[in-house]
């Protein structure tokens, strides 16, 4: 009855494997998922084999059987290790020396094994025994049989340990999880325990009705809590995602992997410019015009611990084309394209900084339309408008390009000349008045024609912009008062 139990109880076991292998090694993403997926691989040898070794009733078809399990059961221990040791963050354990270090022993076991006949290191004897109603095979171990006993015992330690340590550290979710891990690594030292003392006499091998449990625990404990799974797909999503290219760069700057988008950029980058070595070796954003493909990206990167570099490239022009456009409509005039009064005080203040630095003489001219109310009462708004930009254009081609000028407001207007003492300031001003009045503005089948008034204020030291400004004003007033067309002089 017990013996039959057992049967169907292996038998349950390897199914649930199978399953479990589908579902973590052909499903799996993570490299943890795909060696659990080998782990139940190899554990479902073992039990197939176990589960017809004993329902085998001749010796010799029982140590074939025997034999099949050790297409399994070296590999066992090596492979819980190796998720455990991947799952907390340890690769390093199973790559290098030390992963063949942990390799080496399941292969020698598996050697040892097969060649038993020969020398009978692994199994000294092999016999038979009737135990009621099951016959079982009873195994005198070897010399290394212990060795294979001592691997078992320390890689499970060590696995022990690793997730111990996560434990301790985990909090939440994670906490519970690595609780689950913990205890599925402490289950089979029972089983170790129950082999070594040969519990019961019976000849089970208690490991194989421990190891499956322990397995579905770590199984359920990885999908339920899937932190690491879950993290690799974001981590995927993201870097697919087409809207930043991303290059991953060796230490050696050898691109190691991109995205669709990082391929695109980086072939634009390098039709522009052949190097994109000088941009990734410092922290800071680069923003880098490319001219041949008429866009504009900013590329940054990041030091990956010591191994290589995270570089993303966007394309950013079509925010550069809006920030342009915003600061465009922030400091210029609509109508006359000259600066605004914002645009004016925020360069003239510069401007008078670098001035007082280098001692550098600066003109203020305030400049208004003679009777522009007219213009308007006469020959419509649309008419004035035409006159405000006229007087702009003849502006702009009247003053250097260092000078600032500004429409204030209305039909007012201001200039702020650098390198410009008194006199040379005047004749400026006078030249702008004289080529104002002579010029005549078409508009429509009409001819207009107007005068300016200008008020000139030369920049005394250390004065500040407002002062100057206020000088400047005071003194167009008094080009007003005294009968326009004029320019005058602050005192
Ligand atoms: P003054 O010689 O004393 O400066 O006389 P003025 O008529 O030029 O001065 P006033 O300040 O009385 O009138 C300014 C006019 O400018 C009034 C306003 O309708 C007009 N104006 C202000 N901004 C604009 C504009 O953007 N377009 C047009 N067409 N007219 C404007
Ligand atoms: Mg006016
Ligand atoms: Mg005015």
């Amino acid at each position: 009855m017990g013996f039959k139990l057992l049967s169907l109880y292996l038998f349950l076991a390897i199914l649930a494997l199978s399953y479990l292998f589908v579902h973590s090694f052909v499903r799996g993403r993570s490299q943890h998922a795909k060696l659990l997926g080998i782990l139940s691989l190899t554990l479902q040898v073992y039990l197939l084999g176990y589960l017809v070794e004993l329902n085998a009733t001749s010796l010799d078809a029982m140590i074939f059987w025997n034999q099949i399990q050790y297409f399994g059961i070296p590999f066992f221990p090596a492979l819980w290790f190796a998720v455990s040791a991947v799952y907390t963050g340890r690769p390093q354990w199973i790559q290098g020396w030390r992963g063949l270090l942990v390799i080496s022993v399941p292969v020698l076991t598996f050697v040892i094994r097969l060649t038993n006949d020969f020398h009978h290191w692994y199994y000294a004897s092999m016999t038979l025994v009737f135990l009621g109603d099951y016959t079982a095979m009873y195994l005198i171990k070897g010399p290394w049989y212990l060795v294979q006993m001592a691997y078992v015992l320390i890689t499970l330690v060590a696995c022990t340990r690793f997730y111990a340590l996560r434990y301790r550290k985990a909090e939440g979710n994670e906490r519970m999880q690595f609780s689950l891990l913990l205890w599925a690594s402490i289950l089979p030292y029972v089983a170790l325990v129950l082999v070594f003392i040969n519990f019961g006499d019976l000849g089970i091998d208690y490991t194989a009705l421990i190891l499956p449990p322990c397995i579905l625990l770590i199984n359920h404990a990885l999908t339920k809590y899937n932190f690491l799974e879950i993290k690799e797909m974001a981590r995927e999503r993201v870097f697919e995602d087409n809207r930043i290219g991303y290059l991953l760069l060796s230490k050696q700057l050898k691109v190691v992997d991109m995205n669709p988008l990082g391929k695109q950029l980086l072939k634009q980058l390098e039709a522009n410019n052949p190097s994109i070595h000088e941009w990734i070796l410092d922290d800071a954003k680069h923003l880098i015009k490319l001219e041949k493909h008429n866009k504009t990206v900013s590329i940054s990167s990041q030091a990956i611990e010591n191994s290589g570099y995270l570089v993303s490239i966007e394309d950013v022009s079509e925010r550069e084309a809006i920030l342009n456009r915003l600061e465009h409509l922030a400091n210029i005039d609509a109508l006359t394209q000259l600066n605004n009064r914002r645009s004016f005080f925020e360069q003239a203040n510069q401007i008078f900084e670098h001035a007082d630095r280098y001692h550098e003489p600066l003109a203020c001219l305030m400049i208004d339309i003679d009777h522009f109310k007219d213009v308007n009462d006469h020959h419509g708004h649309e008419a004035g408008d035409t006159v405000l930009k006229s007087l702009a254009e003849t502006m702009k081609q009247c003053f250097r390009s260092s000078d600032v000028i500004a429409r204030m407001g209305g039909e007012e207007f201001a200039v702020l000349l650098r390198m410009s003492e008194m006199d040379a300031a005047h004749l400026i001003a006078e030249r702008l008045r004289v080529t104002v009045e002579k010029e005549s503005i078409q508009h429509n089948e009409l001819n207009l024609h107007i005068t300016i008034s200008l008020g000139l204020a030369v920049r005394n030291v250390h004065e500040d912009l407002e002062s100057v400004l206020r000088r400047a004003d005071k003194a167009l007033y008094e080009a007003k008062a005294a009968g326009r067309n004029q320019v005058r002089r602050a005192q």
